[in-house]
């Protein structure tokens, strides 16, 4: 599989060099893009050569002054695309390449998955903000150039396994499991004092900043239910959400007899990504096996939606759906930054959401420029929510 990994020094994309690195047979690295850690990616290529999982690729980085020092860097220099989006665009479009991997974090991930839908690759899609913004764009552009999204999201991989070979009239219902995040048990005080450290602290997923701390809030389960509707056209009032905090079972499909289908496994995104990159077939991989007899129970229980109101916020965005799950995802994109930066308390990112969304009109969104525009405005109402220093 000739691949090119977006994002290939963030925790998805560390974690896909570490699958090219044991199956080098299976996946071949064309191309590799860094915002801004050009020494980590250098060693990542060098490590990708060493086993032939890599010959000379591709290389993006986005940011100026990292670009520079990666133009003077042996390994990085010899294939080095331009600085900036225009790079960024150039590898998710290279020619000669079966999948690109979305390891992108954030609404920067649109623009590159239209890119690769429309040359028609095999999108293994870890950026889920590229489908909750822009669901409608990428379907069309999936259409018109004949591209495959095989989701790397743990529970929407999950509910493709089980809806392999199935048609939809089968389907009923879909149920997401979350963790519940590390602040799951803690009472409204405790919340409101949460610090960036309690916060990064996830108990069972090692996840880059933004993410984990979408997890914390349920955003990111509310994520993953605009990004299931736009996935499996399921209605919103059919994707239910369950807390399960060991995060063994990753979704549950429900049939029109009652029948439940669930995936288990261990919490490693190794599996979902391997998964993805092979066109949906289960490979060798050195990953924990779940042991039930000492696990065992499984424990579900239902989500806090007072104290957690990102989760109903999302609903509600992705029912009114276009410019609303824009402003939805920008609002929190600022939000949890300026958490990250310690300018703003954890329940504060809810709020300026909730108050970005209520500045916000409804309105379609037929193309990536009023994506993008929308996406602007819904940031600087979001801004003007947060304190400046
Ligand atoms: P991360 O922060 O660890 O990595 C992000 C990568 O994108 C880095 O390589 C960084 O250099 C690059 N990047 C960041 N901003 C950029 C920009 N503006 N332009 C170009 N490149 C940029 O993030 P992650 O945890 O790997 O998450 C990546 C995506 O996968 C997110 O959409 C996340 O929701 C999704 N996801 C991640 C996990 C996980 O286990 N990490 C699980 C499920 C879904
Ligand atoms: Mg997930």
């Amino acid at each position: 599989m000739r691949t090119v990994l977006l994002g290939a020094t963030g925790s998805i994309g560390t974690q896909t060099v570490d699958l090219a690195l044991q199956h080098p047979g299976e996946i071949r690295l064309e191309g590799l893009t860094t915002r801004s850690r050009v020494a980590d990616l250098a060693v990542l290529v060098k490590r990708l050569e060493d086993v032939g999982a890599a010959d000379r690729p591709w290389i993006s980085v986005l940011d100026i002054d990292a670009h520079a020092a990666a133009a003077a860097d042996p390994i990085l220099s010899r294939r080095l695309l331009p600085p900036g989006e225009d790079g960024l665009l150039a590898a998710a479009g290279l020619e000669g390449v079966d999948c690109v991997v979305n390891g992108l974090v954030g609404a920067a991930g649109l623009a590159p998955t239209l890119v690769a839908a429309e040359r028609g690759r095999r999108l293994a899609l870890a950026n889920k903000e590229s489908l909750v913004i822009g669901g409608g764009l990428v379907a069309e552009a999936v259409r018109r150039g004949g591209a495959e999204v095989i989701p790397v999201d743990s529970e929407h991989s999950a509910l493709a396994q089980c809806l392999c070979g199935r048609s939809p009239e089968e389907l009923e219902s879909l149920i997401l499991t979350a963790s519940g995040g590390p602040c799951r048990d803690w009472d409204a005080v405790q919340l409101a004092n949460a610090s960036r450290a309690d916060v990064l602290a996830h108990p069972t997923w090692e996840m880059g900043p933004k993410i984990t701390v979408d997890s914390a809030t349920l955003m990111n389960k509310g994520l993953e239910v605009i990004e299931a509707h736009v996935l499996f056209g399921v209605a919103y009032d059919a994707i239910d959400v369950v807390v399960h905090p060991g995060s063994v079972v990753h979704s549950l499909a429900v049939f029109r007899d009652g029948a439940m289908m669930a995936q288990l496994g261990a919490p490693d995104m190794r599996v979902p990504l391997l998964y993805a990159i092979t066109g949906e077939r289960h490979l060798p991989l050195a990953t924990d096996r779940i042991d039930l007899k000492a696990l065992g129970a499984l424990r579900f229980a239902a989500p806090d939606e007072e104290r957690f109101p990102c989760l109903r916020l999302a609903r509600d965005a992705g029912r009114a759906g276009g410019r609303m799950t824009i402003a939805l995802n920008a609002a929190n994109e600022e939000a949890v930054a300026a958490f990250l930066a310690d300018r703003v308390g954890f329940l504060d990112i809810p709020r300026i959401i909730a108050s970005t969304l209520d500045s916000t009109e409804p309105a379609d969104v037929s193309d990536l420029e009023t994506a993008l525009a929308y996406d602007r405005e819904a940031r600087r109402l979001a801004k003007e929510r947060i304190p400046t220093l």
